[in-house]
């Protein structure tokens, strides 16, 4: 009797390290064996990105996930464990977690668990007492923290979506300089664009799509739509020989990490989401030329921080006291100078406060400022020395409008959304098999 095909749920997650691999690269490798095993792929590769505001993330907190169907499991469970020890940077500090699931469709726990990881700190014990209440099969290298964005991966439901497709490079280019060429790239953007989006910064001529670090990644394109993603890599122009690409189906540019509110009475350490408040203190720019600020919620005050880099640091100097807003970002834990602070990754604009300022009041006729005559003794034109007694209220125009202020493309994380995606949310697709969403150049 044939075997029943089974289906397996994989996950796994912090294989890199700051100096080296990278968790996409695995996911590379491992579908291009699962290839030759001639495994049914259900769905695209995922790249779930979780809460950036962790302390102990790799460099993106990113997490990869496949569904596929196969009539050897323990075969392909073996193997993928094997690439997984081969292609994890353990020595440079990586906690690999990687974890199966066999069963046709995930449990709603699973969700509730990659829900809490995109923005909280989750404890690496309690991601192993839920791998063995709900009869996950798991392998974890360090301390496994690696299993938290595993397990997170596999339950992570799409509500909205982007794709990448990261373009890899052969063994012997690893570390070396990446040699794209800029006119190629920007005219990509300005032909793809906001289909693609985050290739080209204008403003400082300067190419956003490759990496700086010695990680296998060439590029890596960030769009709405995987055919439209394959055309505009090939309109990206370089002399070296990659290896190949690999698709993924993301959360990148969703603003996933930051959709729920942060309690302003717990403000707890690590925890990213959004606070509505008021300013209750005056601005003011440190040295570094950030920016801090008070903003007022229930009674509480909460410290928040621009940073220099964001290019919003202005905005958030013309604020003033009174103003009504809505902040995004993490929680920063309190240091010997500082209590907690969120550190700001949006700021949006709900209500001006009216700049009131006291002046000295004009004379009509003359159209000239008023002189004081001295403590309440009221004013005085110099001209026709016409008196009134006080001070009147100038309206002083805000620089700021009612609208969301993002920080510079250059300083946006993964799961930032774009400022064209505030509107924009993909809904499910079907998973395309004519789609050539992974590739291993022969050559
Ligand atoms: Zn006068």
């Amino acid at each position: 009797m044939p075997k029943e095909n089974s289906v397996i749920h994989m996950g796994f997650d912090d294989t890199d390290s700051p100096n080296a691999m990278c968790t996409t690269f695995l996911a590379y490798k491992i579908v291009n064996y699962l290839k030759k095993e001639m495994v049914e792929f259900l769905d695209y590769p995922y790249l779930i990105r979780f809460n950036p505001n962790i302390p102990w993330k790799t460099r993106g907190n990113g997490a990869v996930a496949l569904s596929i169907k196969t009539k050897n499991p323990e075969k392909i469970k073996k193997n993928v464990k094997q690439l997984v020890k081969k292609y994890s940077d353990t020595k440079g500090g990586a906690n690999p977690g990687l974890v199966f699931y066999e069963k046709n469709s995930i449990p709603n726990n699973f969700s509730e668990f990659s829900n809490l990881a995109l923005w909280r700190l989750i404890n690496r014990n309690h991601a192993k007492r839920f791998a063995k209440k709900n009869n996950l099969e798991t392998l974890s290298l360090g301390n496994g923290q690696g299993l938290v964005g595993a397990i997170g991966a596999i339950g992570y439901k799409f509500e909205d979506h982007t794709f990448e497709l990261l373009s890899y490079r052969k063994k012997s280019k690893i570390g070396k300089k990446r040699k794209i060429d800029k006119q190629s790239v920007k005219k990509m953007q300005e032909k793809t664009y906001p289909i693609t989006f985050n290739s080209f910064d204008h403003k400082k001529n300067r190419v956003l799509i490759t990496p700086h670090g010695p990680d296998p990644v060439f590029y890596g394109l960030r769009g709405e739509k995987i055919d439209s993603l394959l055309d505009a890599s090939k309109m990206i122009q370089t002399n070296e020989r990659l290896d190949g690409y690999m698709a993924f189906k993301t959360n990148q540019g969703t603003g996933d990490h930051l959709r729920n509110e942060i309690d302003v009475n717990e403000l707890k350490p690590y925890t990213s989401g959004t606070i509505v408040g008021t300013i209750s203190k005056k601005p003011i720019m440190l040295r570094g030329g950030h920016v801090i600020f008070s903003l007022s919620k229930l009674g509480k005050e909460i410290l928040c921080a621009v940073y220099e880099p964001t290019k919003i640091t202005s905005t958030a100097l013309n604020l003033i006291v009174g103003d009504k807003i809505r902040v995004g970002g993490g929680i920063r834990k309190a240091t010997k100078n500082y209590q907690r602070i969120l550190n700001v990754e949006f700021l949006e604009i709900i209500n001006l406060e009216k700049d009131k300022r006291l002046e000295n009041p004009s004379c009509k006729k003359c159209n000239k400022k008023m002189k004081s005559k001295g403590q309440n003794q009221g004013f005085q034109c110099v001209k026709c020395k016409k008196k009134l007694p006080k001070k009147i209220v100038h309206n002083i125009p805000r620089k700021l409008t009612q609208k969301m202020y993002l920080p510079a493309i250059t300083a946006h994380r993964h799961l930032t959304r774009p400022i064209q995606r505030m509107k924009r949310v993909n809904k499910e697709e079907k998973f395309d098999t004519t789609i050539s969403w992974c590739h291993q150049y022969r050559n």
